[in-house]
């Protein structure tokens, strides 16, 4: 589970996100949306401990900042960042030895197979593609084998098979019981994946709906709904 409880982050008199509160249940997939300098971001460095903020966020019933907390965790940046001079295995061994992760060899070969990275594997940070480095990104993610992720517009520079693998990734995910929260702009990408949705505009969350609740309408009608915007 994941649950911010009064999230409040301002830089300087610019009040980013005010007084947040939101759930993504047990084994759920939440999605969170918003225009462009909505807080989405802020929120997502937040629950990932790159801000300072007010409030709680808690991982697995944990205060997000504790090691017990990030033990369980992971978190795919919007723009991934690669060691230049480690290799993509090196990458992921690294994370594997960070976390004490449980991950076979075979998990690992899987996982690179499944991201068309397995071919792959020798190669340097600094010789990658921008999808590529994505990829890996993912792939260290993944070698958490955690309990709560976090994907920050994961599927910008993917290709559309990596697209399609990671859709399935997620869905895998959830079926063993991981809690996620995808942060996007990218509506149609998550369209059928979601339990729970979060709609911000200007630092609040303004409105959420649960798949039974959305009774069958679009992702896109109830966001458009909500922010009073047109749809395309
Ligand atoms: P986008 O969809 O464009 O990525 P977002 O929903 O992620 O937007 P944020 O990046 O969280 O929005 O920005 C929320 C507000 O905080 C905006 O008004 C933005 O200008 C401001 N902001 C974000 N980062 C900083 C920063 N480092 N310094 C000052 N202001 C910031």
């Amino acid at each position: 589970m994941l649950e911010i409880q009064g999230l409040s982050k301002s830089y300087g008199n610019n009040v980013a996100v005010d007084n947040v509160n939101f759930t993504v249940p047990d084994g759920q997939i939440g999605i969170l949306l918003g225009p462009n300098g909505a807080g989405k971001s802020t929120i997502i460095k937040s629950i990932a401990g790159l801000l300072r903020y007010k409030g709680s966020i808690r991982i697995q019933g944990l205060p997000a900042r504790t090691i017990d907390a990030k033990r369980v965790f992971a978190y795919v940046p919007e723009i991934p960042s690669m060691f230049d001079a480690l290799t993509v295995r090196e990458h992921i061994e690294y994370i594997r030895m960070a976390y004490s992760s449980d991950i076979t060899d075979e998990e690992v070969e899987e996982i690179l197979r499944e991201f068309e990275m397995d071919d792959k594997q020798d190669k340097l940070g600094n010789e990658l593609s921008k999808g590529m480095m994505q990829k890996v990104s993912i792939c260290c993610a993944l070698a958490v084998k955690p309990q709560v992720i976090l994907l920050d517009e994961p599927m910008v520079g993917l290709d559309p098979a990596a697209i399609k693998k990671l859709k399935e990734v997620v869905v895998d995910l959830k079926s063993r019981g991981t809690t996620v929260l995808i942060s996007t702009h990218m509506l149609e990408m998550v369209e059928n994946l979601w339990d729970v949705m979060f709609v911000m505009e200007k630092g609040h969350i303004i409105g959420s709906y649960t798949k039974e609740d959305a009774e069958g309408r679009d992702l896109d009608d109830l966001f458009f709904a909500m922010t009073g915007g047109e749809k395309e």
